[in-house]
């Protein structure tokens, strides 16, 4: 691909969001691969859930969906949820 081809995708956002990662935070995520590898499920396992998890990135208020350290990309994970990587906060 020549730069000047390049450089048009890139600016009229055909190619930019998805090369660079620029997706804005408003737009949800999910790395499913990832999620099934870990067995992610949206709902607790016991007392276990994302939200005590130190992995657990919360999301703008208590309920909001949030992200995770271990689970890159991804931002639709539930307060609720859990997976095997699971780590309780210290
Ligand atoms: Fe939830 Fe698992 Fe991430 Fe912990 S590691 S925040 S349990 S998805």
């Amino acid at each position: 691909m020549q730069r000047r081809t390049w450089l048009r995708l890139v600016t009229t956002g055909a190619l930019g969001a998805p090369l660079l990662g620029l997706a804005g935070p408003a737009q949800a995520a999910r790395n499913d691969a990832l999620r099934t590898t870990l067995k992610y499920q949206d709902k607790p396992n016991g007392n276990d859930r994302c939200t005590t998890c130190a992995h657990f990135v919360p999301g703008k208020a208590p309920t909001d969906k949030g992200a995770c350290r271990v689970l890159p990309g991804d931002t639709e994970i539930s307060p609720a949820g859990y997976c095997v990587a699971f780590m309780k906060k210290g």
